[in-house]
């Protein structure tokens, strides 16, 4: 007797992690601008969680259009103050940011080129998981330090953000599966640099890839949501 056992025939598709960092673009109203122009052509997708990250002035607009709209994604913020409130003009703390965002950024090649060390980097990641937010961490080869309680990596050649030109594939695979094996904590890692909807499938259908941290691509509605649709 012959039978089909179906749930052998059930393949599941993996999660995938769409980051969207605006860094110093989009005031208020263009950032509205953005979403009514996103939500024509954005379809939710469940395995896929998009991430948008607008500069902190924009973060409570976004937040409240994405809610009233209904609107399948999150939203996080581009860093954290590494201090918990008090006087550090010009910081926005972890606390202050979960008021309005899930996620945040940290340490961005940007960032850190502007100071931000491996401790500092740890210190924010503490500040944010204290306060909610999920830490997507960005570092940019495998010997960059994880700091603790970190789920989530963005891999970034610095020579591959905003250039044009990104790695292969092959390699952020085989960073992605290295930096995997040296933190059993890691459960997922994006790529991010120069990523596009003509090249993002090649990188999220390596195995070890779970998404893609999108710069210039994710400012511009119709290609961020072809991104979304093209992985
Ligand atoms: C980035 O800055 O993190 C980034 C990936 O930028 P881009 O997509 O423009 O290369």
């Amino acid at each position: 007797m012959c039978c089909y056992n179906w749930n052998n025939l059930h393949f599941t598709m993996k999660d995938l992690y769409i980051v969207g960092n605006w860094k110093e673009n989009k005031t208020v109203d263009e950032a509205i601008s953005f979403l009514s122009e996103f939500t024509k052509t954005y379809e939710a997708r469940p395995n896929i969680k998009v991430i948008m990250c607008p500069a902190y002035l924009a973060v409570p607009q976004v937040s409240a259009f994405v809610k009233s709209n209904n609107l399948q994604v999150e939203v996080g913020v581009q860093d954290v103050s590494k201090f918990s409130e008090g006087a550090h003009t010009a910081e926005v703390s972890a606390y202050e940011a979960s008021e309005f965002a899930n996620f945040s950024i940290i340490g961005h090649s940007e960032r850190r080129s502007r100071g931000d060390t491996d401790d500092d980097v740890k210190t924010k990641v503490e500040m944010a998981i204290k306060n909610n937010l999920e830490p997507i961490v960005c570092v940019i080869n495998e010997n960059v330090p994880v700091p603790q309680g970190t789920k989530i990596i963005a891999y970034e050649p610095v020579e591959a953000i905003g250039t044009g030109n990104p790695d292969t594939p092959e390699n952020a695979e085989s960073i992605a599966s290295s930096i995997k094996s040296k933190n059993s904590q890691v459960q997922y890692i994006l790529y991010g640099g120069s990523v596009t909807s003509e090249n993002v499938r090649s990188f999220t259908e390596k195995e070890n890839i779970d998404g893609v941290l999108v710069g210039g691509a994710s400012l511009d509605p119709k290609a961020f949501s072809s991104i979304i649709k093209a992985c």
